[in-house]
């Protein structure tokens, strides 16, 4: 036996745009056995995360995966949902609203800007860096700075010892901005990942004095710039057991055209302010229209090469989803509009 320190994470209440809060928990337990099963219910004055009113603001916390805290000694992050007092979801508990499905695969690309000083990190006090073009995937200070691979790399092995499926990062198109790439299989896997990597990168930033602006176009590009500067994505690739096994181009069009007729419903948890980054630029499709292609950029869904060169077999990537989304929603979503879809 021994102190060990959970650090118990949820989604607060805030919108569009939910806020990551934390607080830690000592327990006495066994580091080396240690599993979700043994974490206790929690709680919180939901009242300072607006999830409740002041006089009756308790608020439960339900733990939902375990994550070891290589950045503390015996701890583990703790994913949780937030329960009414009755122990049912809150509203703002947008897991609880994911259908289970264990057989439907995501992939999230997560990017996102690291923010100093209220700019990109490496942007200038006044006026802008080189136009794009040398910062995605590049290489040498004057392309990614001097702390930005830093905090990447330790992120890399912070999310590899907890266990969380990153699959690779990479620079992105504009200064300051990077990728990240998270799988799991199951419909909330991935999204559970996503939140917790999330949570370790913002802590990681606190000591270098930076921030991770995760809103999906915080430089307007041509707007309030002399330059363009891509927004932030969120692609979500996705796969089902009948899309990897079985596929066919007559299911593949019946699913594009329920993602066609649901376009609305997606755009709606697609995450805030996408209209400034779905414009047709940038490598993105307009945020009213819906499109399809093989390996189409452009497109609001890119269809691999190895999906069609497979007989319509594999996985597919809606572009759609920005930086700010909340993967409890895309995935349950994609998932809704799948599950409308017969598969004879
Ligand atoms: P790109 O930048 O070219 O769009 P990435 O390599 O950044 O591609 O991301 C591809 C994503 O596709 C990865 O997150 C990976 O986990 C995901 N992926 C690969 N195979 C599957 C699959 N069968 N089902 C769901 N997602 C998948
Ligand atoms: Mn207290
Ligand atoms: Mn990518
Ligand atoms: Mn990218
Ligand atoms: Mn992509």
């Amino acid at each position: 036996m021994s102190k060990i320190k959970l650090e118990y994470i949820w989604l607060d209440g805030y919108t569009p745009l939910a806020g990551l809060r934390s607080k830690t928990k000592i327990i006495d337990g066994d580091v080396a056995s240690l599993t979700l099963a043994d974490l206790p219910m929690w709680g919180f004055d939901g009242s300072s995360t607006k999830q409740a009113e002041g006089k009756s603001s308790d608020c439960l916390l339900k733990p939902v995966g375990l994550f070891r805290d290589c950045t503390r000694t015996n701890a583990f992050l703790v994913m949780s949902e937030v329960l009414l007092p009755d122990g049912s979801p809150h509203p703002s508990n947008a897991r609880a609203t994911v259908a289970e499905d264990p057989d439907t695969w995501f992939g999230f690309e997560q990017e996102y800007f690291f923010y100093q000083d209220g700019r990109p990190l490496g942007f200038p006090e006044n006026g802008y860096p080189a136009p794009q073009g040398p910062y995605y995937t590049g290489v040498g200070y004057s392309s990614v700075g001097c702390v930005a691979r830093e905090i990447v790399e330790k992120h890399i092995d912070i999310c590899l010892a907890a266990n969380i499926n990153i699959e690779g990062v990479n620079a992105e198109v504009a200064k300051g901005q990077w990728e990240f790439q998270i799988f799991g299989k199951g419909s909330k896997s991935a999204a559970d990942e996503m939140w917790v990597a999330r949570y370790i990168m913002m802590r990681l930033c606190e000591s270098y004095g930076i921030d991770v602006e995760w809103r999906c176009k915080p430089i307007r590009g041509a707007f309030d710039t002399p330059l363009d500067w891509n927004g932030s994505g969120m692609h979500a690739n996705f796969s089902t057991k009948h899309l990897r096994e079985v596929g066919g181009k007559a299911y593949f069009e019946k699913l594009m055209a329920a993602f066609s007729k649901h376009m609305d419903e997606h755009i709606a948890v697609y995450g805030p302010e996408n209209h400034l980054r779905l414009t047709g630029l940038h490598e993105t499709q307009s945020i009213d229209k819906f499109t399809y292609g093989l390996a189409d950029r452009g497109a609001s869904i890119r269809v691999p090469h190895s999906f069609v060169n497979s007989g319509y077999k594999g996985y597919l990537e809606d572009r759609r989803p920005n930086s700010a989304a909340d993967p409890y929603l895309v995935a349950g979503r994609i998932i809704k509009t799948i599950h409308s879809v017969p598969t004879n």
